[in-house]
């Protein structure tokens, strides 16, 4: 039955979805992104999914997600890449948390947790390759890495991987980045570090540059089953949309011609109709820039939704539609069942599908499936 509010994520999806990126990409390693909730879709479920379809890696941005994975009894190896200046490295070693390194500052705090705790910690060093975010700057990759080889002697760490990020922004500029890459493997091996797991694509350059694939990549959108580009579809790509986001009507109201609707009046009925009020709203992760643009299916028929969307709620025209309070409205999902797809959305509010599925708010219930129409349980949004 179809909740008030409610994001239902077809694990199922999410298997398949691995399982083919896994057989296409065919490195020997595959890291499952599940930062920022699984991208909204719930880190715990969907983490546990990837893992049983094949991945044998889990990456999230900070140490705080890597924990949560952790205490819910997560036990794969997991990479963790951005840190807050005083990040507690301690309690990610404590939890066999992996550690993805840019500074040389970074190195010394791992050391000197390791050192107190008693263990050797498992470090991947990050190169600064072209986006200019975080990674180890070209001009300290030798101090870095002689150090991390120091730290490696004196046994305080071990340095498994060296990894980077594309920009994506031409095939001219990722091959330049990989160019650079390269001399960063080089500086790295000439300091006698022997790193096994190098990567630096995620789903972008995993699908479209086999020479970024090295010997794992970090895959997030195409495990959600979306395409990162905009000239092939989930479906061109052979992957399925895991989340469908739905709601129920919560009033039907007929109007007269003229009639205003919703804040400011952006529309106007231009005919007597009937308007259904959908509970769900910016709140929730509906894009307030997708107002007056954006199509919901309700009961297999597409309709405009019309009007601002509010914090809690919006409004569909279903002219002389026969609908009804409590009929289920489906905002996106699967667009091979009739419904429009989280890239619709993205399109009509101006921004990626990305957006559209992390930004779904923690009012939201999560629900799973397996496989369609079979239900193995419910989370409040927000539970992992
Ligand atoms: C988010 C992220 C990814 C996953 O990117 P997708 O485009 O979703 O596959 C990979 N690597 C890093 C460093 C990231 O921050």
């Amino acid at each position: 039955m179809t909740g008030y509010r409610e994001a239902v994520v077809d694990l199922g999806a999410v298997s398949a979805n691995v399982a083919h990126l896994k057989s296409v990409i065919g490195t020997p390693h595959l890291m499952a992104v599940v930062k920022a909730n699984a991208y909204g879709h719930g880190a715990v479920p969907v983490a546990r999914a990837a893992l049983a379809a094949g991945a044998d890696w889990l990456g999230v941005a900070d140490i705080d997600e890597a924990l949560q994975l952790r205490s819910a009894g997560i036990d794969a190896p997991l990479l963790a890449w951005l840190h807050d200046p005083d990040a507690d490295f301690a309690a990610a070693l404590a939890r066999n948390v992996s550690l993805g390194l840019s500074s040389v500052r970074q190195l010394h705090q791992v050391a000197e947790a390791a050192g107190t705790l008693g263990v050797v910690a498992d470090v991947h060093i990050k190169l600064e390759t072209g986006l200019n975010r975080n990674g180890v700057h070209e001009p300290d990759w030798a101090e870095a890495f002689a150090l991390a080889a120091e730290l490696e002697q004196a046994g305080r760490l071990i340095v498994t991987g060296v990894f980077s990020h594309l920009a994506n922004a031409s095939p001219e500029d990722d091959a330049e980045a990989i160019v650079r890459f390269e001399r960063g493997l080089a500086v790295a091996r000439a300091a006698g570090l022997t790193p096994s797991l190098i990567h630096l694509a995620s789903t972008a350059a995993a699908l479209r540059v086999p020479a970024a694939r090295y010997t794992m990549v970090r895959v997030g959108i195409g495990i959600y089953g979306l395409s990162p580009f905009t000239d092939q579809s989930s479906h061109d790509l052979g992957l399925r949309p895991a989340m469908t986001f739905r709601g129920r009507i919560a009033a039907v109201r007929l109007v007269a011609a003229g009639a205003g609707v919703s804040y400011d009046y952006l529309w106007r009925a231009p005919t007597d109709g009937y308007l259904a009020l959908v509970p769900l709203g910016y709140a929730d992760g509906v894009p307030r820039q997708a107002s007056g643009t954006a199509l919901v299916s309700l009961a297999g028929r597409l309709h405009p939704l019309v009007g601002r969307i509010a914090m809690d709620q919006f409004v569909v025209s279903v002219g002389r539609e026969d609908v009804a309070v409590g009929d289920e409205v489906v905002l996106f999902g699967d667009p091979a069942t009739g419904v429009p797809s989280a890239t619709d959305w993205a399109d009509a509010a101006g921004t990626i599908n990305y957006e559209i599925v992390t930004r779904i708010g923690n009012r939201v219930p999560r629900s799973y499936r397996d496989a369609p129409g079979d239900a193995v349980g419910t989370a409040r949004g927000g539970e992992r």
